[in-house]
């Protein structure tokens, strides 16, 4: 399968590596890919520049948006949730049409400074945002609720936990959860909460997830919803 993975930050090298380890063919996609190329700073979470991190990934090519959402069977949103909307424009709607669109961004606003609330919120998410803005795209949310080394890496927490799957389109989140059981995801651990609207309640769930993270003081813990 053809991956056309959107987002060059922690979350779309993670999934992008993991997704070419498996077997597929990934391209990654960035804003404009010769000024990603020569970056040589740390990015903002202390990530090395990318092209240092592409020089171990060989296999993964780096496109503009458009020519990487153009050329995936699927596209995987991991983009800043603030700017989602316009990193999916840039792709390009018609290069969206009809594919499984997997939405792992979340809505964080650090407008007001720390911790971010969210934007959308309680009426509205992020994951229903681009299904209203792409609707013939076949929007999954996933994985977004815990940090991205534990998504392709579930091992890393110890004992049953859940990830959740949230969209309006069956037979993506079919092909979603058998992705996320090559990823190493029991399948009977990914929860299918309904519709896109559901991603309300995922999204929502990152104002505890950072302060879990606070308290605990690292990233590798997950929630289990037990009895399910
Ligand atoms: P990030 O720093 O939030 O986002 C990086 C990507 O956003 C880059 O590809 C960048 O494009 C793009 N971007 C930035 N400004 C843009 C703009 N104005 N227009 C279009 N694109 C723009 O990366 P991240 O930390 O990997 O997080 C990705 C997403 O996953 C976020 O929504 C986050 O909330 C969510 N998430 C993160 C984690 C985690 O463990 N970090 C866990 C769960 C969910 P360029 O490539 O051109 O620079």
């Amino acid at each position: 399968m053809r991956y056309a993975v959107l987002g060059t930050g922690t979350v779309g090298r993670t999934i992008a590596a993991k997704l070419a380890s498996v077997g597929h063919e990934v391209v990654i996609g960035t804003r404009d890919p010769k000024a990603t190329l020569v970056r040589t700073e740390p990015d903002g979470y202390g990530n090395p520049p990318f092209a240092q991190w592409l020089a171990d990934h060989e296999q993964i090519r780096p496109e503009s948006f458009a020519d990487a959402a153009a050329w995936g069977e699927t596209v995987v949103n991991t983009t800043s949730g603030a700017v989602s909307l316009q990193a999916l424009e840039a792709a390009g709607a018609a290069n969206l049409a009809g594919k499984v669109l997997i939405d792992i961004a979340n809505p964080l606003d650090f407008s007001q400074g720390m911790p971010p609330s969210l934007n959308p919120v309680n009426t509205d998410s992020l994951g229903e945002q681009i299904q209203r803005a792409f609707p013939e795209a076949r929007v999954v949310k996933t994985l977004n609720t815990m940090n991205s080394q534990i998504m392709v890496e579930p091992s890393r927490v110890a004992g049953e936990h859940t990830v959740f799957v949230s969209g309006d389109d069956a037979g993506a989140k079919q092909a979603v959860t058998d992705l996320l059981v090559s990823f190493g995801w029991p399948e009977s651990n990914v929860l299918d909460l309904g519709d896109i609207s559901t991603a309300r309640g995922t999204e929502m769930l990152l104002p505890i997830w950072l302060r879990l993270w606070g308290a605990l003081g690292h990233a590798d813990f997950n929630f289990h919803i037990a009895g399910a």
